[in-house]
Order: structure tokens, then C-alpha cells, then sequence
């Protein structure tokens, strides 16, 4: 069995009560940031800033009745099919186990001693969910906890949690058990909007809300990628959510996988694997013009 975090947009009343306990948690620190017409602050995710709240909204908007907000929670999805996993040269960037018991691996992080600062993951990301930070040299996305889910409930009753944080160790003393081993973000969400649990169960459970909320509700996240460890409940199509309808592994990057990536198995580069390398780069080239229009 793998674990979620489900995020019911329904739900959702854009606090960031979820972005300020990510950062809390991981101890990210501030940064400078700047207002641009939109409540989204930061603008962009950081080696600060692993997840943040997308406020969409109508491009165009005519009378107040035409104005809605479709608040995303947005960071890594933690893909089956990861991508960052199948570009990474070097190992550093692989799917981890929560428990022994685990059918299968399914936490991206990346190992900051492996990394060699290509850049590859970020450029070819299908949701542009990790970054690089040259100062740190390290890549940075969601961990979706890894520290807190994979501590036993005891753990935090005897004190014995990687990083003890003294305002979580007062809500503990109250014994509030729906705290203990759930992602920092759920623990913290003000709305019910946030779940967490075995992916099975999150996606029945979105599934039967999507049901209840009848018109353009939907599921996000079951399939697509081979299936995301977030599933989301949208209201409308994904795309109003900032989300890609139908997000691919880029195809340079599966020849990329299968013909030059050190170790692969059609390791003998000749014309083929030139394509291919041409292929990764043509798509990290589309990327980082991407990344560097929205900075501008
Ligand atoms: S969202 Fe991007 S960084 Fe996260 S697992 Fe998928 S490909 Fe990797
Ligand atoms: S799971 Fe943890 S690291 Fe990921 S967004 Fe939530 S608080 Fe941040
Ligand atoms: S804490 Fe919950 S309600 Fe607030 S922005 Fe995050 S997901 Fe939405």
C-alpha cells in the first residue's frame, strides 16, 4: 500500500495556514517577495518555499458575478511515473519506501551528496514542482513529510521526532491524536480541506465527494502519471486550477532513459542515442525559456 494527501478544492478557503506550517516544519526561512496583482505570495516555489496556494482566477472579468477563485495546493505530486526520477544521471533523485511493509517506493527526494547540480529534474518536471538552489546546491520539493509519516505515534509522545518544535509539543500535551504521523500541512489545514491516508482510501474517498458535489466535479490525480500520491477534488476542469489536463513525461526524456542515462539499458549511444540527447535538450531548452519568462 502507498499513503496521499488528498486536497479537496471544495474545501479549500485559501488561508496558507498549509504553506506557513510546510515552511515551519522544514525550517525554511523568508524570503523577499513583492506584490503583482495577486494574493499568490511568493510568486514562484523556492528552496524556501516547497508549496504554495495558487489563487486562480478568470483571465477576464466583466462583472463581480463572473469572479471566482479556484485555490490550488501546489508542489510535487509525488508521480508514479516520475520524471525527475527517470532524467536523474546520477541516482540522487529517488523513490523511497515509508515503511518495510511498502509494496512499493513512491517519496521523491533527492540526495543532496549524489546531486550534481544538472538541473535536469527541474527542467523537464511535467508540474514544475522542484527547484535548484545554487547557493544551497540542492534540489528542493515537498517530501511529503517523509520525517514525520514514517515515525511511529510514540515517537512524538516521547519527544523522540527528528526536530522537536516546542509550539507542536503543547497542541501534543493536549493529546490531540489526529496530529500525530499526518504531513505538516494536513495536520495544520483549517477547513478539513487536507487528508492524508492509504491512496486507496483518498481516492475512494474523492471520489465519493466528487459524486456529491454532482456537475463538473471531478477526480485529478488516480491515473494520470501512472498516478499521483496527491489526488485532488476540482470543481471544474483542471486546467482552471493551474493544473495540466493531461501531464506527460516529456518523450525526449524516456529515449533520454532508455539510450544514454549512465546505466541504461540501450547503453550504446550511436545515432539513436544522439537524437535522444538532442530530444532532452530541445525540451529543457522549451522549459527553462518557460521558467525565465515567468521570473521576467
Ligand atoms: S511532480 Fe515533478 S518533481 Fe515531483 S515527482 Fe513528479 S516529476 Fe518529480
Ligand atoms: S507534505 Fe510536508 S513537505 Fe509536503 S507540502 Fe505538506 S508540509 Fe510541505
Ligand atoms: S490550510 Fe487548508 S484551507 Fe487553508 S489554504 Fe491550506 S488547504 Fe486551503
Amino acid at each position: 500500500m502507498s499513503k496521499a494527501i488528498l486536497f479537496d478544492a471544495s474545501k479549500c478557503t485559501g488561508c496558507r495556514a498549509c504553506q506557513v506550517a510546510c515552511k515551519s516544519w522544514n525550517e525554511r526561512t523568508y524570503t523577499h517577495t513583492w506584490c503583482e496583482g495577486t494574493y499568490e505570495n511568493p510568486l514562484e516555489l523556492t528552496s524556501q518555499c516547497w508549496m504554495r496556494i495558487l489563487f486562480n482566477e478568470p483571465e477576464e472579468v466583466k462583472s463581480w458575478d463572473e469572479l471566482w477563485w479556484h485555490f490550488t495546493k501546489y508542489q510535487c505530486m509525488h508521480c508514479t511515473e516520475a520524471t525527475c526520477v527517470k532524467v536523474c544521471p546520477s541516482g540522487a533523485t529517488a523513490k523511497h519506501k515509508v515503511s518495510a511493509d511498502d509494496k512499493e517506493a513512491y517519496v521523491i527526494m533527492t540526495d543532496p551528496d549524489k546531486c550534481i547540480g544538472c538541473n535536469y529534474c527541474v527542467a523537464t518536471c511535467p508540474f514544475s514542482a522542484c527547484r535548484y538552489d545554487a547557493k544551497e546546491k540542492g534540489i528542493y520539493r515537498c517530501r511529503l513529510c517523509f520525517d514525520r509519516i514514517t515515525q511511529p505515534p510514540e515517537a512524538f509522545q516521547q519527544g523522540k521526532m527528528h526536530k522537536p518544535l516546542s509550539d507542536f509539543e503543547k497542541l501534543l500535551e493536549q493529546n490531540e491524536a489526529w496530529l500525530r504521523n499526518k504531513p505538516a500541512c494536513v495536520s495544520t489545514c483549517t477547513s478539513g480541506a487536507l487528508s492524508f491516508g492509504e491512496r486507496d482510501q483518498m481516492v475512494a474517498k474523492a471520489e465519493e465527494r466528487a459524486r456529491a458535489l454532482g456537475g463538473k466535479a471531478r477526480v485529478y490525480g488516480k491515473d494520470e502519471l501512472g498516478g499521483l500520491h496527491y489526488i485532488y477534488v476540482l470543481e471544474d476542469e483542471p486546467e482552471t486550477y493551474g493544473l495540466p489536463a493531461d501531464p506527460k513525461v516529456p518523450a525526449g526524456v524516456t529515449l533520454w532513459e532508455a539510450l544514454i542515462k549512465p546505466g541504461a539499458p540501450w547503453g550504446g549511444i550511436g545515432l539513436i542515442g544522439l537524437a535522444a540527447a538532442a530530444g532532452l535538450s530541445y525540451v529543457i531548452a522549451r522549459r527553462n525559456q518557460g521558467l525565465e519568462g515567468k521570473e521576467g
